[in-house]
């Protein structure tokens, strides 16, 4: 493969940034490439795709090294664990994306990571920059940073119109997680 990787990003308040991304994976497995995605800043909640991945091993690996969600919900962690384990989960990440042995990686709330300080910007932006130039690379969650946009070859900002949610809907399976 010779042609230009992108860098993608996948951000907004509404729903389906890591969908999309997943759909993403369906497209180019089905091509035989191969896939790694990595998930920041989630971790304790059991996600469909998780089964679903080892069906489309070994083209897709997926990978969750976070801590959880941050300062929300069921999170009990202390700040400093937060911050090791995205650092943790970046230094996987470069790995992955060095080694040269993915035509895809999904950088999955990587944005999230970001906002909340967790990872130094500079270091994300170095990371986009030394990629592999054939190499797609693909960043979720809201709040993108400017600077990630300005490196970015195509961004989707998924925007509300509803959400359950907001009508009292719970987080469903299969749908949400
Ligand atoms: P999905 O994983 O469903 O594609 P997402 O990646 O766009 O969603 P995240 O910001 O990663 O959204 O949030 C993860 C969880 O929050 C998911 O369970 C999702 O359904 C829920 N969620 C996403 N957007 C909203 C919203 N606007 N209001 C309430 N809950 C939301
Ligand atoms: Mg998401």
């Amino acid at each position: 493969m010779s042609e230009k990787g992108l860098v993608i990003v996948y951000t907004g308040g509404g729903k389906g940034k890591t969908s999309a991304a997943l759909g993403l994976v369906l497209r180019a497995v089905g091509y035989n490439h191969k896939v790694c995605m990595i998930q920041f800043v989630k971790g304790s909640w059991h996600y469909g795709e998780l089964d679903s991945a080892k069906r489309l091993a070994p083209e897709f690996e997926m990978i969750t090294a976070g801590k959880g969600f941050v300062g929300i919900l069921d999170d009990k962690s202390p700040r400093e664990d937060h911050v090791k384990a995205a650092n943790d989960t970046l230094d996987i990440s470069k790995e992955k994306i060095m080694s040269g042995k993915f035509d895809v990686v999904i950088l999955d709330e990587i944005n999230y990571a970001l906002q909340l300080k967790l990872l130094n910007l500079d270091d994300v932006i170095d990371l986009i920059k030394s990629k592999p130039p054939e190499l797609d690379l693909v960043l979720t969650g809201n709040h993108a940073e400017e600077k990630v946009i300005e490196l970015a070859d195509l961004v989707t900002e998924m925007k509300e119109i509803k959400h359950p949610f907001k009508s009292g809907i719970k987080a469903k399976k299969g749908i949400d997680f």
